[in-house]
Parts: C-alpha cells; sequence; structure tokens
C-alpha cells in the first residue's frame, strides 16, 4: 500500500473496502438541484413520520441530557419484555440494530473465522465482516430469495455466524417458516444465525416465521430489529436484540459502555405504546405497497414480490441513470449497484401523494413497455 502524504500506513484489509451508500438526504437535493419539491422514497423511513407520543417523549427526555443515558436501557427493554413476553435477561438495546450486528461480528468471529450470507442480502453483513478483517462467503440466490439449503452447504468449521434478513432488503423477499428451522436444524455447535427482522412489522404472510418463537424454544439465533422503519425513529438512532443471555453478555463486554442514548431510549419506549401509529403505518403501507407494485407491472417491468415498505424492480436500462433522471425530477429512489443489481431499482413505499409523484416522474422518462 501506498504510504500517504500524511505518512499513515493503514491495515491493508482496508483497501477496496467498499462503503455503505446512504440514501440522499433530501436537502442536499434541493441544493443541489435548485428544487424546492423533493420526494424521498431511499431510505425505506416511515412517510407518516413519528409517533407523536415518541416526539412528546423525546422532548421530556431531553431536559436531563447532562446525565449519561441509561446503559442498561432499564424501561425500554421492560416496555420489550411487557411486548415480546421474553424475559429481560434476553433483551439488548442498540444504537441502531446495525450497531448490534457489528458488535456480533466482533464477539464471535475470530481471526480465521468466517460468516455466511447471500450475495444480494443487505449489504452491510459482508461490509462489518469485511471491515473487521473477516470473512464473508456470498451464496447466489435462487428467484432474488435467499436460498438456505445452500446457505447451510456453504458453512464449514470455521463458520460462526450466519445471516440472513427476512424480509430481505433490497429485494424483499423472504423465507418461510419451515426453511428458517430447516437452517437452524443444520446449523453446526457454535454457529450463531443473526436473523436481522429490520421490517417484520409488516410481513403480513402467514408463513412468515416468528423468530423470536425460535429464541424462546433455545434455538442458537439472534433476531435483530429496528425502531427505525415503522416506528419512524431513523434519526434517532435505536434497535435491538433478542438472544440468549450469554450471547447478550459476550455483546455487552465489547460495547461502548452507555449504549443508546437518553433520547432515543425514551422515544423508542413511547413509540412501542403507540399501537394505532404502527397500525395505520402498516396499513397504509399495505394498501400503498399493491398499488405501487401493481403500477410497476402494469407499465411492464418486472417487480419482486416484497413483504417490506420497498418494492424492488428492474427498469430494463442502467438504474443509476434512471435513479439520475428521476432525481432531476425530485424523486430520490435507491440505485442498486452496490447489490451488483446493475438495472435495478428500490423505491420506498412513501404517503399516496410521494407515490403518486414518483409514478409520474417514472412515466415522463419514458420507460418500460406498458401492458
Ligand atoms: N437491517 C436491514 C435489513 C435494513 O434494511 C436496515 C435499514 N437500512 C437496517 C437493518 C438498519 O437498521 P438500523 O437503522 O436500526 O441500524
Amino acid at each position: 500500500m501506498n504510504a500517504p502524504a500524511s505518512g499513515f500506513v493503514f491495515p491493508s484489509h482496508l483497501e477496496g473496502l467498499d462503503r455503505f451508500e446512504p440514501g440522499k438526504p433530501i436537502g442536499e437535493v434541493k441544493r443541489e438541484l435548485g428544487l424546492t419539491n423533493v420526494v424521498k422514497l431511499a431510505s425505506n423511513e416511515n412517510p407518516l413520520g413519528p409517533s407523536p407520543k415518541a416526539v412528546a417523549a423525546a422532548h421530556a427526555a431531553l431536559a436531563d441530557v447532562n446525565r449519561y443515558p441509561d446503559p442498561q436501557a432499564t424501561e425500554l427493554r421492560a416496555a420489550l419484555s411487557r411486548k415480546l413476553d421474553v424475559p429481560v435477561s434476553h433483551l439488548l438495546a442498540g444504537n441502531g440494530s446495525v450497531e448490534i450486528i457489528d458488535l456480533v461480528v466482533r464477539a464471535m468471529l475470530g481471526p480465521r473465522d468466517n460468516a455466511v450470507t447471500s450475495e444480494h442480502a443487505f449489504v452491510r453483513f459482508r461490509q462489518i465482516v469485511s471491515a473487521h478483517n473477516r470473512g464473508a462467503r456470498l451464496v447466489p440466490m435462487r428467484d432474488w430469495t435467499h436460498d438456505l439449503a445452500a446457505m447451510a452447504g456453504a458453512i464449514d468449521e470455521r463458520t460462526r455466524l450466519v445471516f440472513v434478513a427476512n424480509p430481505n432488503n433490497p429485494t424483499g423477499t423472504w423465507n418461510r417458516r419451515g426453511e428458517v428451522e430447516a437452517l437452524v436444524g443444520a446449523l453446526p455447535a457454535g454457529c450463531l444465525l443473526v436473523l436481522d427482522e429490520a421490517y417484520f412489522e409488516y410481513a403480513d404472510d402467514a408463513e412468515y416465521p416468528d423468530g423470536v418463537a425460535l429464541v424462546r424454544s433455545g434455538a442458537p439465533v439472534i433476531v435483530t430489529r429496528t425502531f427505525s422503519k415503522v416506528y419512524g425513529l431513523g434519526g434517532l438512532r435505536a434497535g435491538y436484540a433478542i438472544a440468549a443471555p450469554e450471547v447478550l453478555e459476550a455483546v455487552l463486554t465489547i460495547r461502548e459502555a452507555f449504549g443508546t442514548n437518553a433520547v432515543a431510549q425514551a422515544a423508542a419506549a413511547a413509540a412501542l405504546d403507540d399501537v394505532e401509529h404502527v397500525r395505520r403505518s402498516v396499513q397504509t403501507n399495505r394498501v400503498e405497497k399493491a398499488r405501487v407494485a401493481g403500477a410497476l407491472a402494469e407499465r411492464g417491468f418486472t417487480v419482486l414480490p416484497s413483504l417490506a415498505n420497498f418494492v424492488t424492480f428492474d427498469t430494463g436500462a442502467e438504474g443509476r441513470e434512471v435513479f439520475r433522471r428521476l432525481l432531476a425530477r425530485g424523486v430520490i429512489v435507491r440505485p442498486l449497484d452496490p447489490y451488483d443489481m446493475r438495472s435495478w431499482l428500490r423505491v420506498s413505499i412513501g404517503t399516496p401523494e410521494e407515490n403518486t409523484a414518483f409514478l409520474a416522474a417514472l412515466d415522463a422518462l419514458g420507460l418500460g413497455t406498458p401492458r
């Protein structure tokens, strides 16, 4: 590696690592393109906003931010414990669920260990594993879905983690109960399944597995979930995990002492209680997802079935270019070339008005072959 002018030499495994590319912020697009109306459908956020109850709790918590947060997140974990019917000892709060994924990688993977995930799985899995200089094995998907049997086959004596996002981002596809149970049954001793359920609240399929039930049954599974999606608190960074206490203890020994910030803890606990806000958010998503997916299919695009709050479709063109042209019209979506899906785009489900604006912008580009 060439030493930079400063004389610093960085570890060689950092060479060639790709950085996570977040959805473009609205303010940046407005400034860069001189637009006043910008619709962001790029980060799978809740278009209805956060629960007013969570906002009120966040305001109240601000008065005490001279104090460090409760490192145990006692109230938030107690609220989760009541809601999920799992002991507090099986719950961990994180600075977003991705922080927990990072901690699990650090706690579980020794220098020669590896993790198994799939080719088009949530990109943070392989990025985090690689950032810690550990091996990531990427198994091809089947029909744009995690091929759990093939993933089980890719496990070797050095595999300590298997990552499955269910439903997966960016494909929206999911694995059924039987498949997940078979994978759990195939895990060798000492190997942990990380089941990322960031979108589980939207998953309305009878065959969708209950990750928490797997943890309760003593299976070697850690379930990660988030307040960034249906709860509308992405800006505060709060997530949680459900796992056996010994796994969470290992994670806690390496975690920064205070974990989730005080405002996020308060807002997340209040958000959990606002059942009506969640119900309305899920319902809006269900209706609008069907409309957007239907409209895309009508225009001749291939659309993946999605159990989440976004849909992924094949533009039949260079996705990054279509993304740029939509951006110029004030609609931010997600190009999927970082996922090696060059002709695909992912669009989050917004409010009815936002979705209509997206479809109108797409129509203006003259893509697709109407049926
Ligand atoms: N997991 C998956 C599968 C996701 O799509 C996302 C959001 N991009 C996250 C986790 C991130 O969650 P958090 O904001 O809690 O870190």
